[in-house]
């Protein structure tokens, strides 16, 4: 018999194979393709969506079969809403986020999700639960998908209501049981298949989440090949792969991408050296003027707003790195602030920032324009500092830029001008660069997830982190200010 969950089931409407080879070649799963801080967030985001109905009783996560008979009895007992209600027909088991029973096997159910808006793979999920609640003979008069409103700015307590919007999904959820009926019966036969089926990578490996088994089924793809092209959308590489242009060698006898792009292509396969267009560096780096400050924000995205004034998914920087050089051949100096897990970090950032910066003075970042949204959106919660950060603001320049534009291009940066390659690609064997010699913190992404649980941990663990936060972010600027001097090298 075929078994299943409601995620199963929806990563078979994105592709069956991937339910065949959980089943039976689970070792060929890549763990590094889940992002456990989303996973935490929708768990966060499911629990507290729970009291959307009112007053609800949770079956507890465990034995699948008593979830079953738990719900069962809550139901008997004249229950009228009930998180995690579990059902299963003929091994299709669904655990039904709220369900509100209306008597006489009538229910209603809502399911929640921590993204903005409904996708179609939602509609799926939803029309899955239909089916099996249909199946055991219940009578689904409503179904519903919550999910997180963009719009929504918190003022002292969280509001519900206000935080989460409901669609109504009933007529397509209706819609697509014949649908469901068909798929159940063809993945019966399908999962009975002794031999791995055959699957060709495309656009379903993607779409509407990446697949951890890429590399399994990616296996025999050419390397490097379309993949691995930097700076091109995902769109652009599925096209290409679906022409059969796969191989570098492909992209370059097809002229497939665009000249800046084929740069990559060549040195790969021409092995040539590195490519610097010096005038234009020394034009850029005439642009800048003395004394220089190298500016790297972290920020955290909560999707359940955690402050007065501000909404779900808001970037909140809570951490910044400075460097600072006051003249030509003046020493190096570091300035940097990281906030205390618990409060608004917002207030402390904004008021160190301009006592840090002085008005008029040209600040360096990467890829500045994620600096200048978050120094903008700090003007326009503290008027009191607003001009002193709008000038800030309006002093950035972008270091990014000469790579970005392919000034400087050299083979190890595999296309890409983002710092994380630039800096390995200039600096190949200074193990003071290497953000893997870091312990706990090596990326933006692990910046966020330790700052959002650094309140939760014991006072000793909280300073190993707080040490680790401020070497990562120092370890950005630094980066910047060598990258910096890699330029003004190049130019003599
Ligand atoms: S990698 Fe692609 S083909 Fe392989 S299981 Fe995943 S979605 Fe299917």
């Amino acid at each position: 018999m075929l078994h299943m969950s409601k995620s199963r089931y929806c990563q078979a409407v994105q592709c069956p194979k991937m339910l065949w080879l959980h089943k039976h070649m689970p070792d060929a799963f890549d763990d590094s393709a889940v992002n456990q801080a989303v996973l935490d967030r929708g768990n966060a985001v499911g629990d507290l969506a729970m009291g959307l109905l009112g007053d609800y009783v949770e079956v507890p996560f465990g034995d699948l079969s008593e979830m079953i008979r738990r719900t069962r009895e809550l139901i008997d007992a004249g229950t009228p809403v009930i998180a995690e209600a579990s059902f299963a027909f003929e091994g299709l088991f669904c655990a039904v986020d709220i369900l509100k029973a209306l008597g006489k096997n009538r229910v209603e159910f809502v399911e929640v999700k921590s993204s903005t808006h409904v996708t179609d793979i939602y509609i799926h999920d939803v029309a899955y639960q239909y089916y099996v609640l249909t199946k055991l003979g219940y009578t689904v008069e409503r179904v519903r998908i919550a999910h997180i409103d963009s719009g929504y700015v918190r003022h002292g307590e969280l509001e519900l209501d206000q935080l989460f919007t409901m669609e109504d999904l009933t007529e397509q959820a209706r819609a697509l049981q014949p649908e469901v009926e068909k798929r159940v019966a063809e993945l019966a036969a399908y999962m009975a298949q002794a031999d791995e089926p055959a699957c060709a990578v495309g656009g379903q490996c993607f779409y509407p989440y990446a697949c951890g088994f890429f590399k399994y089924c990616g296996r025999d793809l050419p390397k490097p090949n379309i993949f691995d092209v930097g700076g091109i959308q995902l769109r652009t590489k599925l096209a290409n792969l679906a022409k059969g242009i796969v191989s570098f060698q492909d992209i370059e006898l097809k002229k497939a991408l665009k000249s800046d792009k084929l740069m990559q292509i060549q040195h790969e396969l021409h092995d040539l050296p590195p490519a610097i267009d010096r005038e234009k560096i020394a034009r850029f780096l005439d642009g800048l003027s003395w004394p220089l400050y190298f500016l790297d924000f972290e920020s955290f995205q909560p999707a359940v707003p955690l402050y007065d004034n501000s909404s779900p998914y808001e970037q909140i920087v809570f951490q910044y790195s400075l460097h600072c050089i006051e003249e030509p051949g003046g020493s190096l100096k570091h300035r940097e602030y990281l906030a205390q897990p618990g409060a608004d970090p917002r207030r402390g950032v904004a008021e160190q920032l301009c006592r840090d910066i002085p008005r008029d003075v040209c600040t360096l970042a990467y890829n500045m324009s994620f600096e200048k949204t978050r120094i903008k959106g700090l003007a326009a919660l503290y008027p009191d500092l607003a001009d002193h950060l709008m000038n800030i603001h309006d002093h950035i320049v972008d270091l990014m830029v000469p790579f970005q534009k392919r000034w400087y291009y050299t083979k190890a940066m595999q296309g890409s001008y983002s710092i994380k390659f630039v800096l390995p690609a200039l600096f190949p064997d200074d193990p003071e660069l290497d953000y893997h010699n870091l312990e706990d913190v090596h990326n933006g992404t692990e910046a966020s997830a330790a700052f959002e649980k650094m309140g939760d941990m014991e006072p000793e663990e909280r300073e190993r982190y707080r040490a680790n936060l401020l070497k990562y972010c120092g370890l950005d600027t630094l980066a910047m200010v060598k990258v910096w001097e890699k330029l003004r090298e190049a130019v003599g």
